[in-house]
C-alpha cells in the first residue's frame, strides 16, 4: 500500500480523550477513531492488526478440532429468560443492550452467547455419539459497560472470540479445557505477548473451574496475586468470592499503596460526600483475606479529612458483608466517644493489638506484630504481620485515581492455608501483586445452561441427561491494544512482527530524486511479491516527517532509499532497537524474510 493513497492521518499531540499510552498511540497513529463512548471505528491499519490476531486465534482453535461458526448478535429475550439471565443482564447489571422490535417483542444484543449456543445444542445434539463438539465464532459483542474506557480495552462494542464445548462426561470436558489452556498459551505467545495464566472467578457466567490469561501492565483493571516461582497465580476477584464456609485464615494481604476497588470507592464517596481523590488520599485501607476470602477491612482516617468517624465505621459495617467481610478492624483506635456511638451490629469491631493483654490498644505509629482482637473476644494471631500502617508511604497517598493504578508491592503471608483444593499457594511463599489486563478466560460451565434450557442427550445407558459444557473467550480487540500497552517507546508503537499491520515500510526521503523513487518502487514490488507486507511512503513530505510517522505507526522495519544508494545499498532500521544496517538492495528481501 502507498501512503500517498491511504487515509493516513497522524497526530503530533496526545488526544485529550486518552489516558493510557496504548490508547493515545492508537489514536495518534491513526489506527482507531472514537464514534461514541466505548464505540470505535477500526481504521485500515487497525483492521489489519485485528485480522492477524483473529487468524492466529482461528489457527489455534482449528488445531484443537473446534469448528468456526457465526451466531446472531440479535437475540430473543425468551432465551435469556429461560436461562434466568434476562432480568440480571438487562436490569440489575444493565450490561445488555435491550430493545423492542416493531412487533413489541423484546430482544437484546449479544454480550455473550451461552443461551444461543445451548438452544442450538438442544435442537441438534441427541446422542452421546455426537459428543464432544466445540463451536466458536469471532465477532462483535455488545456490553453496556458502566465505565467504558482506555479505548479498545473496555469497549461497549468489541471483538471477541467465544467458543462453547459440549461433552458427555467430566473427563471429556477436562480434556477440552486442557486443550484450550494450551491453545490460548500458543495464541498469546504467537502474538508476541508476555502473559500469565491465573485462577479466576467464574463471575456471572457461572460454573466451576475457570482460568484467565493476563497481560501484566499497570493500566490493567484486574489485580493478580502470584508467587515468584509462578506456581500460584490468581485473580483477586477469585480471592474475594470464595463461599462463606471457607476455612479460616490463609493469608493477609497487606498493601502499601492500596486503592479501594471501584465499588468500594463509589460507596465511600457517597456517604462521605467527598471526591474519590479525597477518599484515596485520606483513608488507610487494608484488606485482610481469610482463606482467600476478604473478611476484614482495616480502616483508618488521616487527620486532614473531616469525616464523621462514627458514620464511617457504621457504614463500613453495612458494606463489608457485601464483600464477604465479617468484621471491621480499625488500624487506629477510635476514641471512647466514637466507640460508644457505634452500631456495628452484626459485625464486630476489632483493633490491631500487640498482645492479648494489651486490651486492644496499639499506640498509633507503633503497630506491632500481634493479634487481631474482635470486640467479641475472638482473637486471630498475626504471625508474620509486617506493620507500618502509620508510616509514611504506607497510606494510600498519591494515588492518581482513574489515571493509573499504583502497583502494590507488598503482600505478606500471615497464617497457614487450609484452603483445600484452591490452596495451590504454598503459604511459606510471599505473594506478590500486579495489575493485569484480562485477554482470555476459559470456564468449565458444567450443566448450568443445559439444565436451564433443557439441553439433554441420550447417554450410553439410554438415559436422557443434561449436556456438560465449557466456554472459552478471547478479547481480540482488547488483546491488540494490550500488545501496544506492552510494547512502545517515546516515539510510538513497537508492534510484535506477528501482528504488525505491515512488516516493512519503505521511506523515500526525497520524492523528486529519480533514483530514490526507482529503488523504492522496485523494492516495494519485490518485497510484497515475496510475502513481506510492505508500505511505501511516497508522500511529498520531508524525510523527518516520514521517519517520525514510521516510528509512531510502529512498523518493525524501516527501509530508507537515501545516501547509501551510492554504494548500491539501502538503510534498514529495526523499529524495536533503532539499530540500523546498510544492506545491498539485492539482499533486502532475503535479509527480512
Ligand atoms: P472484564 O473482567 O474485563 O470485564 P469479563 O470477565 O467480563 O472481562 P468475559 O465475559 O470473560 O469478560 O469475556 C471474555 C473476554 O472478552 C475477556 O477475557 C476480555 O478479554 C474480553 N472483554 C470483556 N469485556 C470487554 C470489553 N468491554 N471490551 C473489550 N474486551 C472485553
Ligand atoms: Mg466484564
Ligand atoms: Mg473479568
Ligand atoms: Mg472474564
Amino acid at each position: 500500500m502507498r501512503l500517498s493513497q491511504m487515509l493516513f492521518v497522524t497526530l503530533r499531540e496526545d488526544p485529550a480523550e486518552a489516558e493510557i499510552p496504548s490508547h493515545k498511540l492508537l489514536l495518534r497513529a491513526g489506527y482507531i477513531r472514537r464514534i461514541a463512548s466505548g464505540v470505535y471505528a477500526y481504521l485500515p491499519l487497525m483492521w489489519r492488526v485485528l485480522k492477524k490476531v483473529s487468524n492466529i486465534v482461528r489457527e489455534e482453535m482449528d488445531a484443537t478440532g473446534a469448528q468456526e461458526c457465526l451466531l446472531p448478535q440479535l437475540q430473543p429475550a425468551e432465551l435469556w429468560q429461560e436461562s434466568g439471565r434476562w432480568e440480571t443482564y438487562t436490569k440489575a447489571e444493565g450490561i445488555m443492550f435491550a430493545l423492542t422490535d416493531r412487533q413489541e417483542r423484546e430482544m437484546g444484543l449479544g454480550p455473550t452467547h451461552e443461551e444461543v449456543i445451548t438452544a442450538i445444542a438442544r435442537d441438534m445434539i441427541r446422542s452421546y455419539r455426537q459428543l464432544p463438539v466445540h463451536l466458536y465464532q469471532i465477532q462483535n459483542k455488545f456490553r453496556d459497560e458502566i465505565r467504558p474506557r482506555f479505548g479498545l480495552m473496555r469497549g461497549r462494542e468489541f471483538i471477541m472470540k467465544d467458543g462453547y464445548s459440549f461433552h458427555a462426561d467430566e473427563a471429556s470436558l477436562q480434556k477440552t479445557y486442557a486443550d484450550m489452556d494450551w491453545a490460548y498459551s500458543n495464541m498469546f505467545r504467537r502474538c508476541g505477548l508476555e502473559f500469565r495464566a491465573v485462577q479466576a472467578d467464574s463471575g456471572a457466567i457461572g460454573g466451576a473451574a475457570s482460568q484467565e490469561f493476563m497481560i501484566l501492565a499497570e493500566a490493567g483493571e484486574d489485580e493478580v496475586l502470584y508467587t515468584e516461582d509462578g506456581k500460584y497465580a490468581a485473580n483477586i476477584e477469585k480471592a474475594t468470592s470464595l463461599p462463606p464456609d471457607a476455612k479460616p485464615s490463609a493469608f493477609v494481604l497487606y498493601e502499601k499503596r492500596e486503592t479501594p476497588n471501584t465499588k468500594t470507592l463509589d460507596k465511600l464517596c457517597q456517604f462521605l460526600n467527598c471526591s474519590p481523590t479525597e477518599v484515596v488520599k485520606n483513608i488507610i485501607y487494608l484488606v485482610v483475606y481469610d482463606n482467600g476470602r476478604m473478611v476484614l477491612v482495616l480502616v483508618s482516617i488521616r487527620g486532614d479529612l473531616e469525616v464523621n468517624e462514627v458514620k464511617l465505621y457504621n457504614e463500613l459495617a453495612k458494606l463489608a458483608p457485601t464483600y464477604g467481610g465479617n468484621a471491621i478492624i480499625a488500624v487506629d483506635i477510635p476514641s471512647e466517644q466514637v466507640q460508644q456511638q457505634l452500631t456495628l451490629k452484626p459485625l464486630p469491631l476489632g483493633y490491631i493489638g500487640p498482645d492479648l493483654a494489651d486490651n486492644y490498644i496499639t499506640p498509633a505509629g507503633q503497630l506491632q506484630p500481634g493479634f487481631l482482637r474482635f470486640a467479641d473476644r475472638t482473637v486471630v494471631e498475626l504471625k508474620n504481620f509486617v506493620t507500618g500502617a502509620n508510616e509514611t508511604d504506607y497510606h494510600i497517598v498519591g494515588a492518581n485515581w482513574g489515571e493509573q493504578f499504583p502497583l502494590s508491592d507488598r503482600i505478606v503471608d500471615l497464617r497457614k492455608s487450609q484452603a483445600g483444593d484452591r490452596a495451590v499457594h504454598d503459604p511459606s511463599q510471599v505473594l506478590k501483586s500486579a495489575r493485569g489486563i484480562e485477554v482470555g478466560h476459559i470456564f468449565q460451565l458444567g450443566t448450568k445452561y443445559s439444565e436451564a434450557l433443557g439441553a439433554t442427550y441420550t447417554n450410553e445407558q439410554g438415559d436422557n441427561v443434561p449436556l456438560i459444557m465449557g466456554c472459552y473467550g478471547v478479547g481480540v480487540s482488547r488483546l491488540a491494544q494490550a500488545a501496544v500497552e506492552q510494547s512502545y517507546d517515546k516515539d510510538g508503537i513497537i508492534w510484535p512482527v506477528a501482528i504488525a499491520p505491515y512488516h516493512a515500510i519503505i521511506c523515500i526521503p526525497n520524492i523528486s530524486d529519480i533514483q530514490q523513487v526507482e529503488v523504492g518502487e522496485n523494492l516495494y514490488t519485490e518485497l510484497n511479491a515475496v510475502g513481506i507486507e510492505t508500505l511505501l511512503d511516497d508522500r511529498e513530505e520531508r524525510a523527518g516527517v516520514k521517519f517520525k510517522d514510521a516510528d509512531l505507526v510502529g512498523i518493525p522495519y524501516r527501509i530508507v532509499t537515501g545516501r547509501s544508494l551510492k554504494s548500491g545499498k539501502v538503510e534498514v532500521v529495526e523499529r524495536a532497537t533503532k539499530t540500523s544496517h546498510e544492506i545491498a538492495i539485492s539482499e533486502v528481501a532475503a535479509t527480512l524474510k
